[in-house]
């Protein structure tokens, strides 16, 4: 493992335009969470995991989120309400302005790398003008050895300023935050927020574009774990769907929580070198690696403290969006480095807040084309009191804000790679059972996970056509029974306990799907259109 010591090495940052600061550089985690406390940003929880509010965000702001609109990008990116375009002139006068906020000040300086294949690599500067988003930067990108560090040539830098506030009139963002990045220039400019997501997600929108351009290589919004006889499984969907919980297992060598590639030499590989865990209502008992890897070196992020530091994860007054960072050797069982073979398996999690879409489905690979496409999970609107409807939340390759590339291209890599490598593609809905939000209750995750070893042990006899049922909505192959999980459990409709309530909420459900998929239309095959559900409402 890396080193801990203080790095000798001194560097500049002049070339950058940012002079006369009192640069620290590379300080440990350590030291860095000591800084944070003495300047009053952060406190010691019990577990010895250093505790900071991000400030006014406490979310991705995805609206204010730009790339630079030039030579390199003007004809490649899909721009739109997604990738929305900042002019390279108005670039260059915010970030003179954002490094000179920065100069004559304190700023802590990080080298760092995204990616653990080595063929990979993307050497990263990371400028911070707080001490705990630097820690943050140690935390989730790769670690360079000392001999590294030494002829250490930074490709990319990050600029991070949540203190700077942008006057939009002025500046041509939309309000004071921004994060903005620009592939010519190689830097990701961040500033008005201090919500340290925007420094990962920053960077894995530059990959999304540089690794399918340039490197022949499929990004993905997924996790990824391993099996003990080297069988690569992969987990993509949108947030709050699991990927972070379900990948996490005692069982299985971890690869990565939420970022990877997919090369044209058959592996994948992580992009991070930490984990972003939500902690919401977080228990030791129901996911013990996750809770314990939360110590000395960890940063949570928006949680309410008790006066001994103990931790009150039911807390959701700052925000429903508590987090955890730590570095993934926090967790037991990793897979060193973070690559893996080709997968034999991909699920696709959607927390189905209808309760309507079966726990564990498998699919063809139509249907996984179409499924991967549209991107579905649903979202539960607050949690005041009454009954809410769901809300069915679409986002294409389960990632779309940080897709700067039409999701068609992504749709054909991964349809290319799952052929080849002849993968199986389940669709989980670890949301609701027996009734929509506010009537159901969420899947057990001991039944999800029940489920998912099912198939990573081969339990769910993929050969017997007669051990699935075809689901008359989805069309899904939907297992009969399933090891560790109640037989009426696997039919949604039969948890439900009424069937025309269950079907109105289908086809409610199948209509937005139809909806949202006409925009895909023109660039799908007829083969992928007909991977949609089979039956709509009139
Ligand atoms: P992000 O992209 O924002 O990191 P994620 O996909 O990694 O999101 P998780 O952090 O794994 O999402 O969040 C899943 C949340 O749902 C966790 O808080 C987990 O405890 C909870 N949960 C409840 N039931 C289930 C279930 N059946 N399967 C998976 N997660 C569940
Ligand atoms: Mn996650």
């Amino acid at each position: 493992m890396e080193s801990e010591n203080q790095v000798i090495k001194t560097i500049s940052l002049d070339q950058y335009g940012i002079k006369n600061t009192k640069i620290n550089y590379q300080l440990s985690p350590e030291a860095l969470q000591a800084i944070a406390i003495e300047k009053g940003q952060g406190v010691e929880a019990d577990s010895g995991a250093l505790a900071i509010k991000t400030g006014e965000f406490t979310g991705r702001s995805p609206q204010d989120r730009f790339i630079v609109k030039d030579d390199v990008t003007k004809d490649r990116i899909w721009w739109g309400k997604v990738n929305i375009p900042f002019e390279p002139e108005k670039f260059d006068k915010l970030y003179n302005k954002v490094v000179d906020y920065l100069s004559n000040k304190e700023v802590y300086v990080r080298d760092s790398y995204a990616c653990a294949d080595e063929n990979y690599k993307l050497n990263i500067r990371v400028i911070n003008e707080y001490p705990w988003s630097n820690q943050f930067a140690y935390n989730m990108f790769l670690r360079p050895t000392e001999a590294e560090l030494n002829h250490f040539n930074p490709e990319w830098i990050i600029v991070n300023a949540p203190g700077f506030m942008a006057d939009p009139e002025v500046d041509g963002t939309r309000q004071h935050n921004f994060a903005i990045l620009d592939f010519t220039k190689k830097i990701a400019l961040i500033g008005g927020t201090g919500y340290t997501g925007e420094i990962k997600k920053g960077i894995f929108s530059a990959l999304n574009f540089i690794l399918p351009v340039f490197k022949e290589t499929m990004p993905m919004h997924c996790s990824a774990n391993v099996g003990k006889s080297g069988d690569t499984a992969v987990f993509f969907g949108l947030s709050g769907t699991g990927k972070t919980t379900l990948s996490t297992d005692p069982n299985r060598s971890l690869i990565g929580d939420d970022e990877h590639g997919w090369t044209k030499e058959n592996t994948i590989f992580n992009f991070e070198g930490g984990c972003y865990a939500k902690v919401i209502n977080l228990s030791r008992d129901q996911e013990p690696e996750i809770f314990d890897a939360i110590k000395k070196g960890a940063i949570l992020e928006n949680v309410v403290l008790d006066d001994s530091g103990k931790v009150d994860f039911a807390d959701t007054s700052i925000t429903q969006n508590t987090r955890v960072s730590y570095p993934i050797h926090h967790i037991e069982n990793i897979q060193v480095p973070s690559i893996g073979r080709n997968p034999k398996n991909i699920f696709f999690l959607t927390a189905d807040a209808f309760g309507v879409i079966p726990p564990i489905s498998k699919l063809t690979p139509s249907q996984a084309a179409y499924h991967f496409i549209s991107g579905y999970t649903a979202k539960v609107a607050g949690t005041e009191a009454g009954v809410v409807e769901p809300v069915p939340s679409f986002s294409a390759c389960f990632g779309a804000p940080f897709m700067p590339l039409h999701p068609a291209k992504y749709a054909q890599m991964l349809s290319d790679k799952m052929t080849d490598a002849g993968v199986n593609v389940w669709l989980v809905n670890t949301g609701w059972t027996g009734g929509p939000y506010g009537v159901g209750t969420r899947m057990k995750l001991k039944y999800t996970r029940a489920m998912i070893n099912a198939v990573l042990n081969g339990d769910l006899g993929l050969y017997n056509y007669d051990d699935y049922h075809i689901h008359s909505v989805f069309g899904v192959a939907q297992p009969r029974s399933c090891p560790g999980v109640p037989t009426d459990v696997l039919s949604p409709r039969a948890t439900w306990n009424d069937d025309e309530a269950y079907y109105t909420t289908a086809f409610k459900l199948t209509n937005a799907f139809r909806e949202n998929f006409k925009k895909f239309e023109d660039y799908c095959t007829e083969e992928i259109r007909r991977g949609g559900p089979q039956r709509y409402a009139f």
